[in-house]
């Protein structure tokens, strides 16, 4: 089909959206390695994970075998107030950087919570409804995994308590808000509700808190309560099972018009929306169909892919979560203070892991500068306010092109564009006025964090 038949948008309509999740699990011959309790050193069995998790997510997280799982239609009928999310085919920045580059981005930050993360939040309190449960508890880092939980939770008439760690409870009141608007209790972690947070408040008396610590204080909010369970945004198998709806909507609107990307890209901080947006066409790649590169971004602060190590870590700081094999800089390591950018998480999803591992996946790390940079091109050129996540992502696909520019390849690229950045203002504010650093860990920092490592394996 001829190049400029390709629209600016390609839509699916509502008969073409993905009536399955696709589970990339069955199509990897390294299946990821089980979640352990930190116990007795076992693989935690379905009994174990339900006192902490719905019973139906836990039976698609131990699930490594079953290739398609059927989208319960309610879950679908709420997609469709925000779904398909669409993908665009950047004429613009592609005329902009004048590469002979064919790039496409999928863009998931068309709903209020403005992040690919609704994706799984609705799964999630769909599954803890049907469970007949009260409600669910989770923590939040920056907030839109609050802001997207809360939405869900509004919508089917949950209960959702969030820990949000300490300074962005203080320094983004606005996310804070719209989680109130959606009905969730919203607490700055750590906090004085749970043991785990006054523990930690007793160690570290006026820390501004970790994802890591407010995971620790959501877990025992849950456990200690009749009705609840406690539920996470990304990292986990069943999270990235759910965001493979980015990737399925991604791939059935390029087939439509025959195109295949040579290139995916995504930012990483769990894996979750990298996880989803390269799930179909990793399953062809692992299945001998076809060759495609996949390329993590992530930020040189926090660099779990391409500086930390394959081994058994906890989830969170307050060693309560199992143990996850992934790539990890350590349960301890917290990213600079100047670190702006997001994606701060100390690991990686096991399922990328294992692809990393494996050398089906590539891995480069960016700096928060270069990051805001190309945010900034990005908006003026195709005029969404990008999230600074998404940013590495588009710094990637960036570098790429410029690079199809050099040898005169026509490449075609695909990225994922998470989410928009209008809760970010503190960290462009940053940026425009010069403050923002370039803070990277040191090999030693880096060594000090995984010393602590739990010795497993
Ligand atoms: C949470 C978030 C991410 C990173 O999470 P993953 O699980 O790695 O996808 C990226 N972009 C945005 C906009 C987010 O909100």
């Amino acid at each position: 089909m001829s190049e400029n038949k390709i629209p600016y948008k390609i839509y699916l309509s509502e008969d073409e959206m993905p009536k399955t999740w696709y589970n990339l699990r069955a199509d990897m011959k390294n299946k990821p390695a089980p979640l352990l309790n930190p116990g007795t050193l076992q693989p935690m069995t379905a009994a174990e994970l339900e006192g902490v998790f719905c019973r139906e997510l836990v039976q698609q997280e131990l699930d490594g075998d079953t290739p398609f799982f059927e989208i319960p239609q309610e879950i679908r009928d709420f997609y469709k107030m925000y779904r398909p999310s669409p993908l665009v085919r950047a004429y613009c920045l592609e005329e902009k950087l004048q590469t002979p580059a064919h790039i496409y981005y999928k863009f998931e930050g068309n709903n209020t919570s403005g992040s690919h993360k609704l994706n799984s939040a609705i799964a999630q309190a769909y599954y803890a409804k049907k469970q007949g449960l009260k409600g669910v508890t989770t923590e939040t880092g920056a907030g839109q995994w609050g802001t997207a939980l809360s939405m869900a939770c509004g919508y089917l008439g949950l209960d959702c308590k969030v820990y949000m760690v300490k300074c962005s409870y203080e320094q983004k009141p606005f996310r804070r808000e719209v989680m109130k608007v959606y009905g969730a209790s919203v607490t700055a972690s750590p906090s004085e509700t749970t043991e785990v947070g006054k523990k930690i408040l007793a160690e570290f008396p006026g820390t501004t808190g970790s994802l890591g610590c407010a995971i620790s204080e959501a877990v025992e909010a849950a456990v200690s309560r009749e009705g609840y369970r406690y539920v996470l945004g990304s990292v986990l198998n069943q999270v990235l099972l759910h965001q493979s709806i980015i990737g399925l909507e991604a791939k059935t609107a390029l087939d439509k018009y025959g195109v295949k990307p040579d290139i995916v890209i995504g930012c990483a901080g769990g894996g979750s929306n990298l996880g989803g947006l390269i799930a179909p066409f990793m399953g062809e790649k692992l299945r001998g169909e076809r060759d495609y590169r996949f390329i993590a971004v992530e930020p040189a602060s926090c660099p779990s892919l391409t500086r930390g190590e394959y081994r058994y870590d906890f989830c969170d700081t307050g060693m309560v979560c199992p143990l996850a094999k992934m790539y990890t800089l350590g349960s301890g390591f917290i990213p600079s203070a100047d670190h702006a950018g997001g994606l701060r998480f100390h690991g990686m999803s096991s399922i990328l892991s294992q692809l990393y591992a494996d050398g089906l996946m590539e891995a480069v790390s960016v700096r928060q500068t270069d990051v805001f940079e190309a945010a900034e091109y990005f908006a003026r050129v195709e005029g969404i306010l990008p999230a600074p996540e998404s940013s590495h992502a588009i710094l990637a696909a960036i570098n790429e092109a410029k690079r199809c520019k050099e040898t005169g390849e026509e490449k075609t690229i695909l990225f994922g564009l998470t989410g928009t950045g209008y809760f970010d203002l503190v960290a462009y504010e940053k940026f425009h006025s010069g403050e923002m650093k370039n803070v990277v860990p040191t090999d030693e920092d880096i060594a000090r964090s995984l010393a602590q490592l739990p010795k497993v394996d």
